[in-house]
């Protein structure tokens, strides 16, 4: 399972409450994403989780394909973003408590803290395996990338 099918939605309860439409608790679910992509029901929220709601869809949900929400670009970016936020020297823990600030998300501790590993595994594999091929280039970027997440 990804990373992404493990984010949920903090104040659920409250959300589908104020909303009243039931949306499963895991962000990146299709139907979540198609409530938040058709902006239904926002107007309901209260401010404040309104407006986390809004900065997650500009931040993640703001590509131009046609399958959008289901492109895979929200998903893509969230990844990115808890990997500049790892980037930046946040720990699983700190990481957790960051996305809870910027959008009333949250994940456990240890589903983060094997994501940033096989992160790393994976760039060390691209390491490997592009030293091994005389890709120099691609070999230097992998390795700076895993040197960020250590
Ligand atoms: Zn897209």
């Amino acid at each position: 399972m990804a990373i992404t099918d493990k984010i949920y939605i903090k104040n659920h309860r409250q959300i589908v409450s104020q909303i009243e439409t039931s949306i499963p608790k895991s962000a990146f679910a299709g139907a979540t994403l198609d409530l938040l992509f058709q902006g239904e029901g926002l107007a309901k929220l209260d401010d404040a989780t309104r407006d986390r709601v809004l900065d997650f869809a500009e931040d993640f949900l703001d590509c131009d394909c046609q399958a959008s929400p289901h492109c895979g670009c929200p998903e893509r970016k969230f990844l990115r973003y808890l990997l500049d936020l790892r980037a930046q020297g946040l720990g699983p823990q700190s990481i957790v408590d960051v996305m809870g600030e910027d959008y009333m998300l949250y994940a456990y501790t240890g589903d983060v803290r094997s994501f940033l590993d096989d992160s790393i595994r994976t760039l060390e594999a691209v390491e490997t395996l592009a030293d091994v091929d005389g890709r120099t280039e691609t070999a230097h970027r992998a390795r700076e990338k895993r040197q960020q997440l250590l």
